[in-house]
C-alpha cells in the first residue's frame, strides 16, 4: 500500500470527535478546555527493542504503543486528549500487520475518547518504528509532578508488580504465551483513572509512572523531590515465586502508578478498581533502602530492567 493509501485508510478509521481538526492538514487543530494545561508526551516503540514481531501480535504492539503514552498522562493526573503516530515501516511488511496494529490502537484509544488527530508516515530501512505523542490536559497548576515528595510521605503503588518481566523472561525462554492469558504484558492498562482521582482528591504529592522498574522509577522521584525513600520488601504487591521480589523491584513495562502521599491522607484501598499498596516512606537524604522480611536494611539502587536487544 502507498503512503497516500495508507493514511487515507488510517484517516477513515480514526474518529474525528476532537473538538477540533485532525487528520488531512497540515496540522491538527485542538481546542484545550478553558482553564486548562496541555500536556505532551512522546515515546518509542521500536522492534527489537520494546517489541518482536515473532513474539508480539500487531494488535498488541499497537496497543502497548498507545499504552506508553496514555500512562504519561496518568503519571501527571491527566485526561489524554488526542494521540500523533509517527509511523516507519519496512517495505515487506504485510498490509494486515499494519492493520491489526492500528485496530489494536484504535480500539485502546475509543475506550479513552482519545482522537488519532494525526502524524507521520515513511518507509523504514529495518524493523517498525514507531513514535506516540499523546496530547492531554489537566486543570492549570495541578499537574502531579515528580519533584513533590516531602519527607515523612508514604509511598504507594498500583496494582501488581512483577508479571510483565515474568512474562517477557518465559518469551525469551523460547516459551509460547497466550496474549489474552497474559493481559499485564500484552495489553497492559494504563491507570488514567487513578492518576485522576488522585489529582481530584488532590491526595498525591508525586507521581511517576513505572515504565523502567519500580527501583528506577523511585528513584526518579527521589532525584527530582530531593529526598531518599525506604521501601518494605514484605509489603511490595510482588507476583510468587523465587524471582518475585527481584521483578517487582527491577522489572520495566509495567505502567502500574507509583505516588507519594502525606500520611495524614486516607488512601483507599482500591481506585477505579484497582488496588493501592502503601510500600515505604520518603526519606531524610538520598539514598534508597530496601528493608527485607527478616528487618535488615540494605542500599537499593536503580536496577530498572534494560529492555531486549
Ligand atoms: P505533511 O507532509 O504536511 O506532514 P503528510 O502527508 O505526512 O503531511 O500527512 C497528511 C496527514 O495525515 C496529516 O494530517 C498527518 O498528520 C496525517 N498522518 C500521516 N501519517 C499518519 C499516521 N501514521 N497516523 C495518523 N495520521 C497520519
Ligand atoms: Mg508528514
Amino acid at each position: 500500500m502507498s503512503e497516500r493509501a495508507l493514511i487515507q485508510s488510517i484517516r477513515r478509521r480514526a474518529d474525528g470527535g476532537s473538538g477540533g481538526r485532525g487528520i488531512g492538514d497540515d496540522c491538527a487543530v485542538l481546542r484545550i478546555p478553558p482553564g486548562q494545561e496541555a500536556l505532551i508526551t512522546a515515546d518509542f516503540s521500536l522492534e527489537g527493542v520494546h517489541f518482536r514481531r515473532e513474539w508480539h501480535p500487531p494488535d498488541a504492539v499497537g496497543h502497548r504503543c498507545l499504552t506508553r503514552g496514555l500512562s504519561d498522562i496518568a503519571a501527571m493526573g491527566g485526561t489524554p486528549r488526542a494521540a500523533f503516530l509517527s509511523l516507519a515501516l519496512p517495505a515487506e511488511l504485510p498490509q494486515a500487520w499494519v492493520d491489526r496494529f492500528i485496530a489494536g490502537l484504535l480500539k485502546l484509544a475509543a475506550r479513552f475518547s482519545v482522537t488519532l488527530a494525526g502524524g507521520d508516515t515513511a518507509q523504514s530501512p529495518a524493523g517498525v518504528l514507531a513514535d506516540i505523542v499523546v496530547l492531554g490536559s489537566v486543570p492549570a497548576g495541578q499537574a502531579i509532578l515528580r519533584s513533590g515528595a516531602k519527607l515523612g510521605d508514604f509511598i504507594y503503588v498500583t496494582g501488581t508488580l512483577g508479571s510483565a518481566i515474568a512474562d517477557l523472561n518465559r518469551l525469551r525462554d523460547g516459551e509460547k504465551l497466550r496474549p489474552k492469558l497474559h493481559p499485564k504484558h500484552f495489553y497492559p492498562e494504563p491507570r488514567v483513572a487513578v492518576g485522576q482521582f488522585l489529582r481530584e482528591k488532590r491526595l498525591a504529592s508525586a507521581m511517576i509512572d513505572i515504565s523502567d522498574g519500580l527501583s528506577t522509577d523511585l528513584g526518579h522521584i527521589c532525584e527530582e523531590s530531593r529526598t531518599g525513600a525506604v521501601v518494605q520488601a514484605e509489603s511490595l504487591p510482588a507476583i510468587s515465586g523465587k524471582d518475585g521480589l527481584t521483578f517487582a523491584l527491577h522489572g520495566g513495562d509495567e505502567y502500574e502508578l507509583l505516588f507519594t502521599a502525606h500520611p495524614k491522607h486516607r488512601i483507599p484501598k482500591q481506585i477505579a478498581g484497582v488496588p493501592i499498596t502503601r510500600i515505604g516512606e520518603i526519606t531524610r537524604g538520598r539514598q534508597m533502602k530496601l528493608v527485607r522480611a527478616d528487618g535488615t536494611k540494605e542500599v537499593l539502587k536503580p536496577g530498572g530492567w534494560e529492555h531486549f536487544g
